[in-house]
């Protein structure tokens, strides 16, 4: 009998559901948060809601070494207006991108519409972004407790999850297609974060939370949240601190109102195929294209543009790759943005030169250029990288994803190998010469010079056609390309177009 009650209170303090709490413990959670946030009268009493505060951003892949400190990329303020009966929201952001202008726009969030507004006019959003703001809305609503209430049937008992050191109680929630892991701080009873299983494409299978602290009373007794950070795999990449909060102020129904164009352009998301990290994090950066094809513009569609009979630049989405067909094999240059893109540029290189995809080069280790690196891998692509970083993407390689992707499937084992200084790779007819370039945008960055068609690849420090000021980005390959005697080239971006070498000397000339 002793062993059994053991048993039991092992059980307890490892976390673990006991059958005979499995009814009653997951809703007494519930009910202690609710009595602990201000109690069910005041959180049903709560119709509209105004929030004020301040947001800033990183993004954990953009950091100048693999794996290490993430990139501070701006710092917002914001309104939240909500509408509970509706379902409506309305986040009115004055942000600041590093490394942009600041921009204003308001998004408008509804559980059948998603629009942005800004000085220019509204226009809907992708289906991709509506699915991704109306989940972190249903994630935050400070009615999430009173829905999770009304709903015992959708709670179930989880036992205990890790939050940084402690291990704190938590239910499942789950809504519309998501399961939510609400967990509840021991001492004060209140939701301590909300998570998610996300997929990342540096992770795979990553932790999203929204942790919650600094809980206070409004008028009328519903507590809120003013710290409010969002964390990948314990990485920060938001932090909000609400300043002002106004429980029930009026609001005009105008807000909510769309035109009929941009109703008609909305098209909603199927839930099952989002890439919510990206959508996330690309917003939280200020470049998200805005679109459900989510490489390219909707409706547009990559296409392969030939800058010599070997050379051709991947063009058409938002990132650029470079595809060059050598005699045993074709070298490719980045696996930009998704898993989808990288399967496109093999397809064509394959179908344009009849031969396998021998060499991946990345040019740097930032996410949003090499996330489908993974299907070269499947692929058996041999993957060069800037040195130190093999051990980052071997790691990467041994990722697992929420849905299975190729290289899973697969089993195949990366081959990776680091490009330290230089790199030459030849046949009869043409000579690759990889350089590793001091640069402040990413440690060990490389561009490629490839002979005698005389292009040069660059990755982030120039964006081709597009930009036409002296930055560290140009200042860097300008002093390259005078290091290595590179005269009379075309330069061809992973961002942007092509541009003949004049045209970066002539910044600066200029100056
Ligand atoms: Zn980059």
């Amino acid at each position: 009998m002793l062993r059994v009650v053991f048993a039991l209170v092992a059980g307890l303090a490892a976390g673990c559901a006991v059958p005979a709490m499995g009814q009653s413990a997951p809703n007494e959670l519930v009910k202690q948060a609710v009595a602990a946030a201000g109690g069910e009268q005041a959180l049903r009493a709560l119709k509209t809601l105004r929030l004020q505060g301040n947001a800033r951003f990183w993004e954990p892949d953009q950091s100048i070494l693999a794996g290490g400190l993430s990139l501070l990329t701006g710092d917002s303020k914001f309104v939240a207006t909500w509408d509970f009966a509706s379902g409506a929201t309305r986040t009115d952001w004055d942000r600041t991108f590093v490394g942009q202008g600041p921009q204003k726009y308001s998004e408008i969030v509804m559980p059948k519409l998603g629009f942005v507004a800004d000085g220019k006019g509204t226009h809907a959003m992708s289906g991709i972004r509506h699915a991704a703001q109306l989940r972190e809305l249903q994630r935050v609503t400070p009615l999430l407790l009173l829905k999770m209430l009304d709903a015992p049937g959708d709670v179930a008992f989880e036992g205990g999850l890790k939050l940084n050191a402690a291990v704190l109680p938590a239910v499942t929630f789950k809504e519309g297609g998501t399961t939510f892991h609400v967990l509840f701080n021991k001492i004060t009873k209140l939701p301590a974060a909300v998570r998610t299983l996300d997929e990342d494409s540096v992770r795979g299978t990553a932790i999203f939370d929204v942790v919650y602290d600094n809980w206070k009373p409004m008028a009328g007794g519903a507590m809120l949240p003013h710290f409010v950070t969002y964390t990948v795999a314990d990485n920060a990449i938001c932090r909000i601190t609400i300043t002002e909060m106004t429980p029930n102020p009026q609001i005009d129904s105008e807000m909510f109102a769309a035109s009929v164009e941009t109703k008609a352009a909305f098209k909603p998301a199927s839930t099952n195929n989002v890439p919510y990290q990206w959508v996330i994090r690309r917003l939280n950066f200020g470049r998200f294209l805005d679109s459900d094809d989510v490489f390219v513009p909707q409706g547009g569609s990559l296409k392969l543009t030939e800058l010599a009979p070997n050379v051709q630049h991947v063009t058409g989405g938002s990132h650029n790759g470079l595809v060059v067909g050598m005699k045993d094999g074709v070298v490719v240059f980045d696996a930009p943005v998704s898993d989808g893109q990288a399967r496109w540029t093999i397809d064509a290189a394959k179908a344009k030169y009849g031969k396998p995809v021998k060499t991946l080069v990345l040019t740097h280790h930032h996410s949003d250029h090499t996330a489908g690196v993974r299907t070269y891998i499947a692929e058996r692509a041999a993957v060069l990288v800037p040195s130190p970083n093999r051990k980052y993407f071997a790691l990467l390689a041994l990722t697992q994803r929420p849905v299975p992707d190729e290289l899973e499937k697969k089993k195949v084992s990366a081959d990776i190998a680091e490009i330290k200084d230089q790199m030459d790779l030849k046949d009869d007819g043409i000579e690759i010469h990889i350089y590793r370039i001091a640069n402040t945008h990413a440690d060990g960055m490389l561009i490629a010079h490839i002979m005698p068609a005389n292009i040069v690849w660059v990755t982030d420090l120039w964006s081709p056609g597009s930009e036409t000021a002296k930055t560290p980005g140009t200042t860097a390959l300008h002093e390259a390309l005078k290091k290595h005697g590179i005269q009379g080239a075309t330069i061809a971006g992973g961002h942007g177009a092509t541009a003949p070498q004049a045209e970066l000397d002539r910044i600066f000339a200029a100056n």
